[in-house]
C-alpha cells in the first residue's frame, strides 16, 4: 500500500530518519497529536515564562521566524533594536553609564545572561589577582542555597567553588551576615536574587551592598554583586521603583533578567547589563569578519532567533512604563487573591505573609499533615486532572523535609481563572480528605497516615 495511506498505522520513528517521507499533512498531524494531551500552557502555573502575548506581539514574532539575529550585516536594524532594548533595560535599572550604547548583551534566557555576568566577575577578579602577583586558581562565589540551577552549572562548568548560605525558616532569604562571613580574597562575587525561584521572595540587595561597603573597606577587597533578577528585574522597576536594588547601589556591577519572564516575551530571551564598559572584560568580546563586516559580539551562542528581540522592543513601545505597571499590578492583585484564599483554607499555611513578586508557596500545616492520608504531591496529581500544573517540591538543602506547592501568576491569568483554580483546589482537597488509606506518597513521606482515626502501620 502507498505510504500515503498506511503511515498513520505505523509506529512513529524514534531511532532512524525514515527512508521515505510521508505527506506533509500526515506528518503535521502526527506531530500535533503527539503534543495534544500536554498541559495547556496557560494552565501551567509552574512556569515563570510567558504563555500569553497579544495578537500583534505574536504576529511580530511569527513574521520574524526566519531571521537569525547574528546576521547583523544583513539585518542591521535588528542589531540596532537590540542595542535600544539594552539601553532601555539599563536605564530601567538606573545605570550610571552615559554613552549612546549602554554595556550589555542579549541571551537565550537568564541562564546565558547569568553565565555572562558570572564569567565577567571571574575574569575581573583574575585580572586583579594577576596584577597583584597573587594566585588565581581558587575562585569562589557566594549565594543562598535557594539558587537557581544555572548557578550550579556556572560553578561546575567554570570550576568555581560555590559557597552557599542556608535559607531557613529564620532566614527565608539570603542572610547577609553569613554571606559576608563566607567571603575571602578569592570571592569573585556575591549573587543575591530578586524573585527567588523557590519562594518568590527578594534577597536584600541594599543590606548586602551596605555590608560589602564596610567589609571591602576593612579588607581592601573589591567583592562585587551580580543581581540575578530573572523575575524581579521586570517587576521591581514598575511595582517598587523607590526600592534600591540595582545600579543605584555602588557594588552592583551587573544584573541579569529573563525577557521571557516578566519582560512578557515568548521563550528565548534574556538580558545582562554591566554598570559600565570597565566591568566587561575585553576577552569576552569576539569579532567575526565573515558576515560582510566586522561584528563584535558578547555571548555564549552564535546563531539565535531575532524574533524575541523584536517582540521585546514591540512590548516596550506598546506598553510603555505605564502598561508594564498595569500588567504586573494585575498579576500581583490576582496572586494576592490566591494567596489569601489559600491561606484561609484550614489545611494550608502560606510560607510568607507578604508577596514580593506575583508568586508564592505554601505548605500543609504541620499539625494537619500529621493526621492526614495525603500529601501535596497527591494534590498536584489531582489538579492535573482538571488541567492545572501546580508543582509540589521539596525546599533546598537544610530545609529539604519541607514540601511546598507554588503558583506563579503571569499576564493572562484572570481573576476568573483564579476562582476556577481555587474552586478546583477546594474540590481536590475535599476528595483527598475522603481517603480511607494513606496514598503511596504519604507512606513514602514517612508519615503513617490514618485509617478512620486509627494510626496506620505497615
Ligand atoms: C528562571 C530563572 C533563571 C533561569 O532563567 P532562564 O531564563 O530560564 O534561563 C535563573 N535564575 C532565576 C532566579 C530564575 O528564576
Amino acid at each position: 500500500m502507498d505510504r500515503k495511506y498506511n503511515s498513520m498505522r505505523e509506529p512513529a520513528p524514534s531511532e532512524h530518519i525514515p527512508e521515505h517521507g510521508i505527506p506533509a499533512e500526515t506528518a503535521y498531524q502526527i506531530v500535533k497529536d503527539e503534543t495534544f494531551p500536554q498541559t495547556q500552557p496557560r494552565l501551567n502555573l509552574a512556569t515563570f515564562v510567558t504563555t500569553y502575548m497579544d495578537d500583534y506581539g505574536t504576529r511580530i514574532m511569527n513574521e520574524a521566524v526566519n531571521i537569525n539575529y547574528i546576521d547583523e550585516t544583513e539585518y542591521p536594524r535588528v542589531a540596532v533594536m537590540c542595542g535600544r532594548c539594552i539601553n532601555m533595560v539599563a536605564n530601567m535599572w538606573n545605570t550610571p553609564e552615559k554613552g549612546e550604547w549602554k554595556t550589555g548583551a542579549v541571551g537565550i534566557g537568564s541562564s546565558e545572561a547569568c553565565m555572562l555576568g558570572g564569567v565577567a566577575a571571574w575574569l575581573r577578579w583574575r585580572a586583579r589577582r594577576q596584577a597583584q602577583g597573587k594566585p588565581y586558581d581558587k575562585p569562589n562565589l557566594v549565594m543562598s542555597t535557594a539558587y537557581q540551577v544555572v548557578w550550579e552549572k556556572f560553578c561546575q562548568l567554570w570550576q568555581i567553588e560555590m559557597r552557599t548560605v542556608p535559607v531557613t525558616r529564620e532566614h527565608p532569604t539570603l542572610d547577609v551576615d553569613s554571606a559576608i562571613r563566607m567571603c575571602d580574597e578569592n570571592t569573585i562575587c556575591i549573587v543575591p536574587v530578586a524573585g527567588v525561584t523557590w519562594t518568590g521572595m527578594n534577597d536584600d540587595v541594599q543590606g548586602l551592598n551596605d555590608a560589602l561597603e564596610k567589609y571591602n573597606a576593612e579588607t581592601g577587597y573589591d567583592i562585587p554583586i551580580h543581581v540575578d533578577a530573572a523575575s524581579g528585574g521586570f517587576i521591581l522597576p514598575f511595582l517598587d521603583p523607590d526600592k534600591k536594588w540595582d545600579f543605584r547601589l555602588k557594588w552592583v556591577l551587573s544584573i541579569s533578567t529573563s525577557g521571557h519572564k516578566y519582560g512578557l516575551v515568548y521563550p528565548g530571551l534574556g538580558w545582562v547589563v554591566w554598570r559600565d564598559k570597565s566591568c566587561l572584560p575585553d576577552e569576552m568580546s569576539f569579532s567575526v569578519n565573515y558576515l560582510g563586516a566586522n561584528i563584535t559580539q558578547v555571548g555564549l551562542n552564535f546563531s539565535r532567533p531575532a524574533a524575541q528581540i523584536l517582540a521585546q522592543y514591540y512590548n516596550f513601545l506598546h506598553l510603555g512604563m505605564e502598561g508594564y505597571k498595569e500588567v504586573h499590578s494585575n498579576s500581583m492583585a490576582v496572586a494576592r487573591y490566591c494567596h489569601e484564599a489559600i491561606g484561609k483554607m484550614s489545611c494550608f499555611e502560606n510560607y510568607s505573609k507578604k508577596l514580593d513578586n506575583p508568586l508564592f508557596i505554601w505548605t500543609l500545616k504541620p499539625e494537619y499533615a500529621e493526621k492526614t492520608n495525603w500529601t501535596l504531591y497527591d494534590l498536584q496529581d489531582k489538579l492535573m486532572q482538571s488541567g492545572w500544573m501546580v508543582p509540589a517540591y521539596t525546599m533546598p538543602k537544610d530545609m529539604e523535609d519541607m514540601v511546598v506547592m507554588r503558583v506563579v501568576v503571569r499576564q493572562g491569568m484572570s481573576r476568573d481563572m483564579a476562582d476556577m483554580l481555587i474552586g478546583d483546589i477546594r474540590n481536590a482537597v475535599a476528595e483527598l480528605e475522603k481517603l480511607e488509606y494513606p496514598t503511596p506518597s504519604c507512606v513514602a513521606s514517612g508519615r503513617n497516615g490514618k485509617i478512620k482515626g486509627k494510626v496506620y502501620t505497615h
